[in-house]
């Protein structure tokens, strides 16, 4: 049977919106020594805006016509923002179907009868070839801002780039503060490019990992689970894998149905200073019962 401490906590952490699926998950987010968190929806409010819209080949209607098509059936928080602005601009989306995700890279669709993507500067320059020195330059340069910029092309060439901005969470830095009086580190892992993670990074005082693919992460968390416990945060668009791999997964944020099936745990309210107050739960349990 559940020892009565942990019982308890189980039904203390719930009324606080701290979700813990069983007792088992108590004992392992005792043991926490390091938090891994997916960057958009987690530690920023996944809420992006377009800042910058910057025509290539294409004038600016035709390149939110093209974006807002692509993105039409995306879940991701990129997409939303930019049928946002497609909208504020009194621009109609193109015809689209058969949209794709591409995990850490963007997203393809079939529109007005020609494939399009929607997707990270690396993606369309090293391994599509549609990023000519000049657009490399300038998503540069909007990157070094710590805007996430995406690249919008064709089969042959950018049509224009768009950036956009996630503001982190208003207590992020506080949450990554009372790990570290805890002894415990954090790293941020992101599919985003390593100059804005960079800044993103800097302005909350922890790691990061940057560029990274889905696998990637999973590998990451992976190679953190060797020094001790690693528990992961994120928002479940496409870091299902990573969720799993951790000792112990917790989601956060817009809360997919595939993040709840996959997580141990689910923190409500969406605050990154709850990652905290769960480990501070769960060793409090524990040592009750010690
Ligand atoms: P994060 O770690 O910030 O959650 P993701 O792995 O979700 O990042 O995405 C990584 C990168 O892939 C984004 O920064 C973007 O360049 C590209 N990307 C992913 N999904 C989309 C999308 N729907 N539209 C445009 N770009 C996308
Ligand atoms: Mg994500």
């Amino acid at each position: 049977s559940v020892p009565a401490s942990i019982a308890s906590a189980l039904s203390s952490g719930a009324r606080r919106g701290l979700l813990m699926k069983a007792g088992a998950v108590i004992e392992a987010t005792a043991k926490i020594t390091r938090v891994a968190y997916d960057k958009t929806g987690t530690l920023t409010v996944g809420r992006p805006q377009v800042t910058d819209v910057v025509p290539l080949s294409a004038d600016m209607p035709e390149l939110l016509a093209v974006a807002a098509a692509v993105e039409a059936g995306s879940s991701h928080p990129l997409a939303e923002a930019i049928s946002a602005r497609a909208e504020a601009e009194g621009v109609q989306p193109l015809p689209s179907s058969g949209g794709k995700a591409l995990p850490g890279k963007g997203v393809e669709a079939l529109v007005a009868g020609e494939r399009a993507w929607v997707g990270s500067p690396r993606f369309a320059a090293a391994e599509m070839g549609v990023l000519d020195s000049e657009g490399i330059h300038r998503a540069t340069a909007l990157e070094e801002e710590g805007k996430t910029v995406v690249v919008v092309f064709r089969p042959r060439h950018a049509l224009g780039l768009l950036a956009l901005r996630d503001e982190p969470r208003a207590d992020a830095r506080e949450g990554i503060r009372q790990l570290k009086d805890l002894g415990v580190t954090s790293v941020m892992l992101t599919g985003d490019n390593a100059r804005t993670a960079a800044a993103i990074a800097g302005s909350l005082d922890m790691e990061h990992r940057a560029e990274l693919m889905p696998d990637d992460k999973v590998a990451e968390v992976r190679a953190m689970a060797e020094a001790g416990g690693v528990m992961m945060v994120g928002d479940g668009i496409n870091d299902a894998p990573a969720l799993a791999t951790a000792s112990v997964g917790v989601s956060m944020g817009s809360g997919t149905d595939v993040a709840l099936e996959t997580a141990d745990a689910a923190l409500l309210r969406n605050r990154v200073t709850d990652v905290a107050a769960q480990i501070r739960l769960a060793r409090a349990a524990m040592g009750n019962i010690r």
